[in-house]
């Protein structure tokens, strides 16, 4: 809860308002033995694993949440602490949070989609996560993404009551501009954010799409939620994004071999970018940029039937865009090898093969 629920709560126990406030920013600065009589359960971290990388130690840790239903066995959920070191030297850290235990949208290049859905995680298990980085790991994170496990407009109320948390001055106070959710491209939960972002302190939310195949053929043989929002109605929602704060909407797209990677697929991603602007040379024309595109080399899920793409494919790709106007740039691949990378979580021993039809309508 936020810290002013927190103070409800707590007043109606009997705790005067500057006690609940002190014990509730304590729990969030110092940790567990700093907050006194305030001792929230928090789901135990199992195990970190690390990885080095170019720009610091990649670290995945997992977290153990009740199962989804009496009797079974406890659930695992996976985060991961990616480093980045700006231009002036200083390393800060994403947290890449997970918004539920496996995932109903059966992405197929995805190792979480191989789980199908168990369960939404609740607000407080989300911002457990960010605890654990911070007190657990020892590592407090500057930004935050929902791209972990799950559609997090899949879980659209948890998710917002977790950033209300995060963001909180007196708890996590990571701020707006450094959170962003991404989702597949689930319109309702697009139009439903946007709405959320009217209120004040939301405006400068960032906002992701996983677009990964530009046309609607090719989108539908790998991404499901394709055939019930379909690219015109994405981009048309993401087009309607609030964006008072000037903040871009970041478009992903996994670079697959053999799946995306053609001429045609560049020509149809800058036609479907036009509209967010075009750079010509290093001019924008039209109206002002409104979306950057990511391009992620993709990271095999376990029995991948698709390998990684060369260096120099994603190179060629890159260059492709760039030259057709596209605002384009290249994320860097981390923690690979410890299946720690974008569309790489999950937990093969708690497979379901099932995966849950998207059932939600407009
Ligand atoms: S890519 Fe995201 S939405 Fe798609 S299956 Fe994986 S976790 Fe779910």
């Amino acid at each position: 809860m936020t810290a002013e629920e927190f103070v409800v709560a707590a007043g109606g126990h009997g705790v005067r308002r500057p006690t609940a406030l002190e014990a509730y920013r304590r729990f969030y600065r110092v940790g567990k033995d700093g907050a006194g009589w305030l001792d929230a359960a928090v789901p135990p971290v199992l195990r970190v694993v690390r990885e080095e990388s170019p720009e610091g130690e990649v670290a995945k840790f997992i977290t153990r949440v009740p199962g989804d239903r009496q009797g079974m066995e406890e659930l695992e959920v996976e985060s991961v602490l990616i480093p980045m070191v700006s231009s002036a030297g200083r390393r800060t850290y994403t947290l890449c949070v997970s918004s539920q235990v496996g995932c109903a949208m059966g992405c197929t290049f995805c190792e979480t989609a191989q789980m199908g859905l168990i369960r939404s995680l609740t607000p407080g298990e989300i911002v457990a996560q960010w605890w654990n980085a911070a007190h657990g790991i020892g590592v407090r994170p500057s930004n935050i993404v929902f791209m972990g496990m799950g559609e997090p407009m899949d879980n659209l109320d948890a998710v917002i009551q977790a950033i209300a948390v995060l963001k909180d001055h007196n708890g996590p106070h990571v701020a707006i501009s450094r959170i962003t959710v991404s989702t597949v491209g689930r319109v309702d939960g697009i139009r439903r954010l946007g709405e959320k972002v009217a209120d004040p302190g939301w405006h400068r939310l960032g906002l992701a799409l996983s677009l990964n195949a530009p046309n609607d053929t090719d989108r539908s043989a790998i991404m499901p939620v394709n055939r019930k929002w379909n690219l015109a109605a994405v981009r048309e929602a993401l087009l309607a994004w609030p964006r008072r704060s000037g903040n871009k909407v970041c478009i992903e797209y996994v670079l697959i071999p053999g799946v995306n990677d053609t001429a045609r697929h560049l020509d149809e991603v800058a036609a479907f970018m036009r509209p967010f602007g075009v750079l010509d040379g290093n001019r924008v024309s039209g109206r002002p940029l409104m979306a950057v595109l990511n391009l992620i080399p993709y990271n095999p899920r376990r029995n991948s039937p698709w390998p990684a793409p060369a260096e120099a494919q994603v190179a060629a790709f890159l260059e492709g865009l760039i030259a057709r106007g596209v605002f384009a740039k290249r994320r860097r691949t981390k923690g690979r090898s410890m299946m720690g990378a974008c569309g790489q979580l999950g937990n093969e021993h708690i497979r379901r093969r099932q995966v849950v039809p998207i059932t939600i309508s407009d």
